[in-house]
């Protein structure tokens, strides 16, 4: 089929390397003519497992283009997803601008009949309100062409989104008509044949079903984050609670680690745009709003542990600055938020490192320059402090030879808000261990 996406973003880029694989005539397009420009070489605007070698197989089979020509992307596909950014605006709602952009581009530019697919996270009736929209616009050129526009969340996982692309748990196709049910049929024909469940329902339930996807989760990690918080002060051990609770198979181990609050681009916005929409359908979603709230003082006790810590500031390393591990994006990353609290004290010294995410980091990062330093390894990072932070967990901070490490520190503590190494391990090779749910011996009752 000839596929067009809007959007050469975390989702847009991803979806584009999919089709294309899968045998489909793909154009992307993008406003952002240097990240066209790369990606035409081969050169991959984001780190994400997989996606280069996908998108050098993509170039070479001639299956896969992308362009800055909005003319030419929207005139190709007979099936056109938006992918574009729905960040969040002052009130928490989404900010749709960007859609209505695009969709301004396929009304004007499309000459035949065409299916909109709506694959950003967008508020419940979008797809509705679109397509009202671009059948209006239609209607004032005179063009004789019908629009269809559907919903087909997406619900890859940073890091691992070439992977859930392929090989994802389920698909959401919302649709309003039996011609975008039969080509949407088409495109993911795939996943029909290997039998993965494929949900077909109403755009206003497709778009629904994504943010009570990620506000549930958002809300099973504040609820964890909360429980660790409990058993600091109490001393119970919040690795057997969580081990424990998800052998319960109603409750499952999964969005049960505790640490710093969550971050990325999706569950701060959706969660917000779903308090949002609760709050202008007069069906306030105050689980959800808690958990906001929650996520935030998270966030910030973090940093508040280390400051109560050194009051009179100190050089510490901070290994991980990204939202999550495998990926360099560092949208509303809690690392980045601890950091720049901790510069905002102007007596800390930091040593910064992130395998993947350093150049972000650097342009997201606040602070007197002399208060940073940017490492270009763990083992840099860690040389001569006072204490390690971990806010994000990756590949290599999950083995660190503490042991080695703890002689080349000025003291020994530990900040490890992700729980990777025991508190007891720890603590029998002389570190102060601070864990989210767990304090040092010192502090316990
Ligand atoms: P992104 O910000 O990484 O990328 C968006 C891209 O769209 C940018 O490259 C931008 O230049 C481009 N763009 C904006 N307006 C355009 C236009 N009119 N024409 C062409 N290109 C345009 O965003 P993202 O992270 O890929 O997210 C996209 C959507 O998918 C959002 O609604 C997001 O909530 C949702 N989503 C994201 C994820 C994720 O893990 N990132 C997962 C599921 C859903």
């Amino acid at each position: 089929m000839k596929i067009t996406v809007i959007g050469t973003g975390y989702v847009g880029l991803v979806a584009g390397l999919g089709f294309s694989k899968w045998g489909n005539e793909v154009v992307c397009l993008d406003v952002d003519k240097e990240k066209i420009e790369n990606l035409q070489q081969g050169i991959c605007p984001i780190y994400e497992p997989g996606a280069t070698t996908q998108l050098k197989d993509g170039l070479a089979s001639g299956r896969l283009r992308f362009t800055a020509d909005t003319e030419l992307a929207v005139r190709h596909g007979e099936i056109i997803f938006i992918a574009v950014g729905t960040p969040e605006q002052t009130d928490g709602s989404a900010d749709l601008s960007f859609v209505y952009t695009a969709a301004d581009c396929i009304a004007k530019y499309a000459d035949s009949d065409k299916i909109v697919v709506d694959k950003s996270t967008v508020p419940v009736g979008t797809a509705h309100d679109l397509s009202c929209y671009i059948q209006k616009i239609l209607h004032s050129q005179d063009k004789r062409i019908h629009i269809d526009v559907a919903s087909n969340p997406e619900f890859l996982r940073e890091g691992r989104a070439v992977g859930d692309f392929n090989n994802p748990d389920r698909i959401v196709l919302g649709v309003s008509s039996e011609y975008a049910k039969e080509r949407l049929t088409v495109l993911y024909s795939p996943f029909f044949r290997s039998n993965k469940p494929v949900i077909i329902t109403t755009p206003e339930t497709a778009e629904m079903i994504k943010y009570a996807s990620n506000a549930f989760l958002a809300t099973k990690i504040t609820f964890i984050n909360e429980i660790a918080n409990l058993c600091e002060q109490v001393g119970a051990d919040i690795g057997q609670v969580a081990a424990a609770m998800g052998k319960d198979g109603r409750i499952s181990p999964k969005f049960l680690h505790p640490g710093p609050g969550y971050g990325g681009s999706c569950f701060p916005k959706d969660t917000k745009a779903l308090a949002a929409i609760g709050e202008r359908f007069a069906a306030p979603q105050t689980i959800v709003e808690s958990v906001i709230r929650a996520n935030e003082k998270q966030k910030k006790r973090a940093a508040g542990r280390v400051k109560r810590r050194f009051p009179s500031g100190a050089r510490l390393a901070v290994l991980g600055l990204s939202f999550k591990p495998e990926t360099d994006d560092i949208r509303e990353s809690p690392a980045i938020e601890i950091v720049n609290s901790l510069l905002e004290e102007g007596s800390f010294i930091l040593q910064l490192y992130d395998p993947k995410a350093m150049e972000n980091a650097r342009r997201a990062v606040n602070g007197p320059m002399q208060n940073m330093i940017w490492c270009t390894s763990a083992n840099a990072a860690v040389a001569d402090v006072d204490a390690i932070l971990i806010p994000t967990e990756g590949g290599e901070f999950t083995s660190l030879d503490f042991d080695k490490i703890g002689k080349n520190m000025r003291q020994k503590v530990l900040f490890d808000f992700r729980n990777i190494y025991g508190k007891e391990r720890l603590e029998k090779l002389g570190f102060e261990y601070y864990g989210t749910g767990f304090n040092p011996e010192r502090e316990n009752r």
